[in-house]
């Protein structure tokens, strides 16, 4: 671990702290980095923001993406103060950035009352298993948006 590597460590968990003091969501704090300089930043704000997808992770990738008006994180460092949770572990995946550094882990996370081994759970049980039922309608009908899109032409892909 280097002296640049501890400091924005710190500043994740500096945020985990300040977002739950001011009452915006649980304890979870991320800054992304990018040549040395903080790009993006966030806190849990799912209390405040009413909205369950406000993890610390999500918020800290859009900031980043919108501050440099792109939708991947190449060459990105993701600072964390927790392991992320599958949700974020997904967005993280599709931000495409270098590294993610974590404090606690999700051990950590379950004995303060944030347990997402469920969500694990769920993932592993076949679709008609889970908790919450997962049922297909209108799939040909569908198909015609992949077809559309295997057809056009001007399209960025990612
Ligand atoms: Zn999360």
């Amino acid at each position: 671990m280097t002296e640049t590597q501890k400091k924005f460590m710190k500043e994740a968990i500096r945020m985990a702290h300040e977002g739950m003091e001011a009452g915006h969501g649980g304890p979870f704090g991320c800054v992304i980095v990018k040549d040395n300089q903080i790009v993006g930043r966030g806190y849990n704000s799912v209390l405040k923001t009413k909205d369950p997808t406000a993890h610390a992770e999500v918020v800290a990738i859009r900031d980043a993406c919108s501050r440099l008006n792109h939708f991947q994180l190449e060459g990105c460092d993701i600072y964390t103060s927790c392991e992320p949770c599958p949700m974020c572990l997904g967005a993280i995946f599709w931000a495409r950035p270098n590294k993610v550094y974590y404090a606690c882990t999700k051990e950590d996370a379950a004995e303060a009352g944030f347990d997402d081994d469920f969500i694990y759970q769920e993932i592993d049980l076949p679709l008609e298993k889970r908790s919450i039922p997962m049922v297909s309608l209108l799939r040909e009908e569908s198909l015609q948006a992949f077809s559309a899109w295997k057809e056009k032409e001007d399209k960025t892909e990612y």
